[in-house]
């Protein structure tokens, strides 16, 4: 089913974007969670992780591809930063368009909470 995100990939909604090729879409997160929060989607409707086969698997390595590409571009590679990705309710989550949050410029804590 379409979500927001889909409506950004159309430009029917408004977004910061910061990356985009032929596979992958990235712009901030509304509500960041540390300086640089930046989310990155396909540009095929995929619900969930648990949506994931063979044949659309290709579209992860695009979007760790474009989160290497844009981490460098915000010069984070050096001092790191985090990709997160979240699966239904427990997971966190909210919008039913797989993405991976890309999250940098001040220190992450391990275990999350
Ligand atoms: P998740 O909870 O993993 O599904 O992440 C969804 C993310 O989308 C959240 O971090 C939201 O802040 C973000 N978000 C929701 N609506 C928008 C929007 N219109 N533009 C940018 N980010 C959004």
């Amino acid at each position: 089913m379409p979500t927001l995100f889909t409506k950004i990939i159309s430009r029917e909604i408004p977004a910061k974007i910061v990356y985009e090729n032929d596979h992958v879409l990235a712009f901030e997160d509304i509500h960041p969670q540390a300086p640089h929060h930046v989310l990155i989607i396909p540009k095929i409707e995929i619900s969930t992780l648990n949506d994931l086969t063979r044949e659309n698997a290709s579209y992860i390595g695009e979007m760790m591809l474009a989160a290497k590409e844009i981490a460098s571009k915000l010069g984070m590679s050096s001092k790191g930063y985090r990709v997160v990705m979240n699966c239904n309710e427990d997971g966190g989550q909210t919008v039913f368009h797989i993405h991976m949050h890309l999250l940098g410029g001040r220190a992450m804590h391990w275990p999350p909470g």
